[in-house]
């Protein structure tokens, strides 16, 4: 048998809000708070037991894109996503300096976990955690009602206004609004990966020598760990922990579409299996690491990229690599072109691939393609330092098809460039904070998204301190 026929059903109606925001990560928190705090009735649904999406549930940190490019350490960002920060450093979960590296703030993501609850509750926002999102009831180009599913049994939630910030687009899919998925050439999407924690490295560990660098780059070429690339305790590698004897690396990889259950299975236990094997590798051969042990590894695989669901623009990569500037800008990005090797190649010097990979002979993750276009790391300098950014077009948030739906977070519309460099934290907390004005001025002055005059939009974030 192929398939069966579900029983048609009567759902009750659990909820009602002005604002419906589905997701609780980056881009969903700073919505939910940002329609809360104008008076609208707003509730947060999530499926997992906490808030934070992947910035706790997979053990991350740094916020990239936190501060300006050129290291002046002035904030990229204002309003919300500053205050998370501030209210993270109150309690311990970040560093007293805004600056560390690499335009990023680092934080304890189960800190991360505390300010969550308490901005969106103290918000007014309601909260429905372990509530999986599962359909949406659309009637005349309008979503009426979600499904969600939980210990519960099933339930609609209805709403005016409904905000995707399952990072995968779910709802606008349920909706069958328009989608794209990976590079255009073959629609491969980054690779998934995962962070994990090691414990006991000493002081040695963080000032490794170019003896012990080119030992784990020949292991890792030589195919002995799987590891995309070298670890050590610095931000630029994306190892440091508020703490200087933990480490927590981002160097598996595992191939696949994050919204495939059978892929998403497979890299949970490959990524699982390969942390194990790098981690021995590190003891038994960097000094430092001797006494080192796995702490943790997160409670889900990381997924970096599965849909965009197309807006009325759709932010490229060249949009972010010349800097581009948009008259209905909402936020701002200065992230480069991250992009995850989508067969999950392997290479030690750095994120780059330099194996010559014949399935996608213009693959973006080339050094060629890259050095001509592709790496923002490179980019060039302006003579004003403070104009290296990229504005991110309200457009980009207003899918198709839908009159009362607006998306945040990494599924916005973007190309396979732009949206590697759009997916960080801090890029995701903006994006959140302009869907969830606009949620707002729309049911304030009867305007769907798509009709809300964006100059509305950039006033009240402008006077919340958001920089545009
Ligand atoms: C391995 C890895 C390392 C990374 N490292 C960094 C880093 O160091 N710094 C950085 O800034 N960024 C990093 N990122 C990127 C960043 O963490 C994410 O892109 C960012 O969290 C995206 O925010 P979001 O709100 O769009 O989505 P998410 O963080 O994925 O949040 C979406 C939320 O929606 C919930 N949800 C999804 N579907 C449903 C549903 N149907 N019903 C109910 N709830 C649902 C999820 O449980 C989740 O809580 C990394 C990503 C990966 C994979």
């Amino acid at each position: 048998m192929d398939k069966i026929l579900e029983q048609a059903r009567e759902t009750s109606v659990i909820e009602d809000a002005d604002v419906v925001v589905i997701g609780g990560g980056p881009g969903g928190i700073t919505a939910a708070v940002a329609a809360a705090r104008q008076g609208c009735k707003t509730i947060l649904i999530e499926r997992y037991g906490f808030m934070g999406g992947l910035a706790t549930a997979g053990l991350m940190g740094p916020i990239f894109g936190y501060t300006h490019y050129n290291g002046d350490g002035k904030l990229q960002l204002g309003s919300i996503p500053v205050e998370i920060v501030r209210r993270l450093q109150a309690i311990g979960g970040a560093p007293a300096d805004d600056v560390i590296d690499w335009r990023a703030v680092q934080f304890d993501p189960e800190l991360f976990k505390h300010i969550a609850d308490a901005i969106v509750l103290e918000s007014g926002v309601k909260v429905l955690l372990h509530s999986y999102v599962v359909d949406a009831v659309v009637k005349n180009k309008k979503i009426q009602a979600i499904i969600v599913e939980s210990k519960s049994g099933r339930a609609a939630i209805t709403g005016k206004t409904f905000i995707d910030a399952t990072g995968d687009g779910d709802i606008a899919k349920f909706c069958n609004c328009p989608y794209t998925q990976g590079r255009a050439a073959d629609g491969a999407t980054q690779s998934m990966g995962t962070k994990f924690r090691i414990g006991g490295v000493t002081e040695e560990a963080l000032h490794p020598t170019p003896e012990d660098k080119k030992k784990v780059c020949q292991a890792i070429d030589a195919g002995k760990i799987p590891a995309y690339h070298v670890f050590w305790g610095e931000i630029s590698e994306q190892g440091v922990t508020l703490r200087n004897t933990e480490i927590t690396p981002t160097v598996t990889r595992a191939r696949g579409f994050g919204t495939n259950v059978y892929d998403l299975t497979k890299a949970e236990i490959k990524t699982r299996k390969d942390t194990l094997e790098i981690v021995d590798f590190y003891r038994r051969n960097i000094p430092g690491y001797q006494n080192c042990y796995l702490i943790d590894t997160p409670m889900t695989i990381g997924v970096r990229e599965t849909r965009q669901v197309i807006g009325d623009y759709v932010l490229t990569g060249h949009d972010v690599l010349e800097y581009r500037k948009f008259d209905d800008t909402i936020a701002r990005g200065n992230w480069f072109l991250d992009i995850h090797c989508p067969l999950g190649l392997y290479n030690s010097a750095s994120n780059l691939c330099s194996k010559k990979c014949t399935i996608q002979p213009d693959c973006l993750m080339k050094r060629k393609h890259r050095d001509q276009l592709y790496d923002t790391l490179n980019a060039p300098v302006l003579d004003d330092p403070s104009q290296m950014y990229n504005d991110i077009p309200y457009r980009c948030l207003v899918p198709q098809g839908i009159d009362n739906l607006l998306i945040s977070g990494r599924c916005i519309s973007a190309d396979h460039g732009g949206m590697a460099s759009i997916r960080v934290i801090a890029t995701c907390f903006a994006i959140g904070e302009a869907a969830g004005i606009a949620a707002y001025l729309g049911l304030k002055s009867g305007a769907i998204p798509r009709d809300i005059p964006v100059g509305s939009i950039q006033e009240s974030l402008r006077k919340a301190g958001v920089p545009l």
